[in-house]
Order: C-alpha cells, then structure tokens, then sequence
C-alpha cells in the first residue's frame, strides 16, 4: 500500500528537526505550539534557515503564555532577518487570542483553527494532524509537486484536486505522520530539480515514473515579471545617532524600523551619497540609493545611538543601508 510504504521510508529517513519532539502527554503527537511556530517559520523559508531562528526563539518564549505576553518590539526583533514579518505580528496576535477567548488552549481542530490570523488551510491542518491526532490532510507546495508527479496532474495544481486524489490513501489515526512524510518526500527526495526516483519509496504507484515523464511535472510556469521599485533612502547622522522611523503598523515592513524612503527628492541630493542598496521580495525589488543628508528629516521618527540599534528590529533593506553608512564611517 502507498502509505505503509511512505510511512516506513520516512521512519527510517526522517531529519531530527528541532520542532519535531513529541507531547509529553502522547508519544505520537507533538506540542501544538512548537508545530505552530515551526509551520509559520517555514512558511516561504528553508528548513537550514528556520532552525536557528526556532531554537531562539523557544528560549525566549518557551510556551505559548509566555509568548503571548511579549511585547511585539521583542517578537519582531527575534523575527528580524527572517522576512514576510506580517506572520510575527499575525502569530503574535493570534497566540493573544488563544489566551484571552480559549483560556490558553489552542483549538484542537483544523477547522477552528483556521479561524485564527495567519492560519490558512494548510497551517490548520497540518496543527490539527500534528498535534491532535485529525484526520485531515495538509497540502503544501511540496505536496502538491509530489502529487502532481504521482497522478499526472498537468497544468494548475488546485489544493482540492489533490486532496481528492489523496485521501483515498489517508491512513486512519496516522495523518500527521502521512502529511509529514509526504512533505519530507518533497524536500529530499522529489525535489523540484535533480528528482532522486531511484531512492523514492513510492516508485510502483508513481504514474509519471512508470511513464517515464517525470520531467514534464509539476507543467511549467510562466514566469511573471516582477516590478522594480527606484528609492532614496534618507541617512541623518548627528553625532554617533542615526534618525530612524518606525513604519506604520500595516503593510509590508509593518512594526520594525527604517531609513525614511521618498520615491523622488525635489532637488538633486546636496548630501554624500552612498553606494545602491538593493532587495529582493518575492513580489518586487527595490533599488534604494542612500543620500546622507545634513537636514533632518521630516515626519516622526527618533535619534538611535548607532551602539544601540541592535536592539531595534529592523528589516533585511535597512541593515544594507546600515552597512553602507558604517563603511562610509570608517572610511571618513
Ligand atoms: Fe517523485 Fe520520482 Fe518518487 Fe515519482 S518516483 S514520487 S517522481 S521521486
């Protein structure tokens, strides 16, 4: 059968990954906070770089109270680095509100768990099969990808689609395991390039391998072409301080603090400029050009001792910045 085949591989190939210890309570379910919080890190961010930053983070906030109780400046500091900072606040504010309306007990089903700020489908379930044991199945890009390979599902893969073609193989009290190893499948074995099918546990049932066109899935994308955004980044240093902003509390950077950004500067810059600083998001880059400026800028902001802004959160962009203006420094 595919799943005691894929149960067995992954038993014996599984990673020790710090998030994947068991409950105290039962010796086949895992702390739902600790699933939680790994599934947020992981969201768009590889495994090598999530562990690191998950260890920090559980000696900081050990369990879901005392993560609650944290103040958001703290959250976003320890998050600093790992980008799409809306999944700190989102979890941040979630984890209240585990506190205030479930008495600190995490919903225990997929369902209700989807009702929390940050938990899509997939978070909930793979949560709800983790950590209580349900019977539902969680569908990821590296679920999807393998899927695609084992049915031959060409052109969009849709997250119904391949709960239908895989529930049939669901086995009953073991989903969390089923969803994991399947997901583990994906990141080692039936990877997006160098597909490794001669070590794949699942060769037999895999319609694309028996037909030889492995290549052919998930079908190619097209690309989109992703904008570029022009900025100057504004640098005030007076004495050993820097003037920097906290960015309101929507949008992207929502929270952590930054160099002022203008998309166009009213006349040509009479202060040093520094060397381009550019960024990659997923959904735009941006080029900033750094212009140290005599004239403090306009709007709120604050004056940060350039020895203490380690303890401000601030976003992967201006950390380059940063860097730009202490080599200048060092160079003067
Ligand atoms: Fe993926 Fe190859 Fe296994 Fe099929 S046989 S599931 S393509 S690794």
């Amino acid at each position: 059968m595919l799943s005691t085949d894929l149960l067995k591989w992954f038993e014996q190939n599984k990673r020790d990954l710090p998030w994947r210890k068991a409950s105290k309570a039962k010796a086949y379910l895992r702390d739902p906070y600790r699933v939680w919080v790994s599934e947020i890190m992981l969201q768009q961010t590889q495994v090598k770089t999530v562990i690191p930053y998950f260890n920090r983070w559980l000696q900081a906030f050990p369990n879901l109270k005392a993560f609650a109780k944290a103040d958001l400046d703290e959250v976003l500091k320890l998050w600093e680095g790992l980008g799409y900072y809306r999944r700190a606040r989102n979890l941040h504010k979630a984890a209240q509100l585990v506190v205030e309306e479930h008495k600190a007990k995490m919903p225990t089903s997929a369902e209700e768990l989807a009702k929390l700020p940050g938990i899509g489908s997939y978070t909930s379930a793979a949560i709800a099969s983790l950590a209580y044991g349900e019977d539902v199945l969680a569908v990821d890009g590296n679920v999807k990808r393998v899927a695609s390979r084992l049915f031959c599902i060409a052109g969009d893969i849709s997250e119904k689609e391949v709960k239908a073609r895989l529930v049939i193989h669901l086995p009953k009290g073991q989903a969390g395991a089923f969803n994991e190893a399947l997901m583990e499948l994906g990141a080692t074995v039936c990877t997006p390039k160098n597909v490794a099918c001669e070590t794949c546990p699942l060769q037999k049932y895999c319609q694309a391998f028996q037909k030889n066109v492995v290549a052919d899935f998930p079908s190619a994308k097209i690309k989109k072409k992703v904008p570029h955004k022009m900025r100057f980044g504004l640098v005030y240093l007076k004495k050993d301080k820097v003037f920097l902003q906290q960015r309101d509390d929507s949008g992207m950077l929502a929270g952590l603090w930054g160099f002022p950004l203008l998309e166009e500067i009213e006349k040509e810059p009479k202060g040093l400029i520094l060397p381009d600083v550019k960024h990659a998001y997923t959904h735009f880059k941006i080029t900033v050009t750094p212009i140290l400026t005599k004239t403090k800028p306009k709007g709120n902001g604050e004056l940060v001792s350039l020895n203490n802004i380690e303890t401000l959160a601030l976003s992967t962009l201006d950390h380059k910045i940063l860097d730009e203006l202490k080599k200048a420094i060092e160079h003067e």
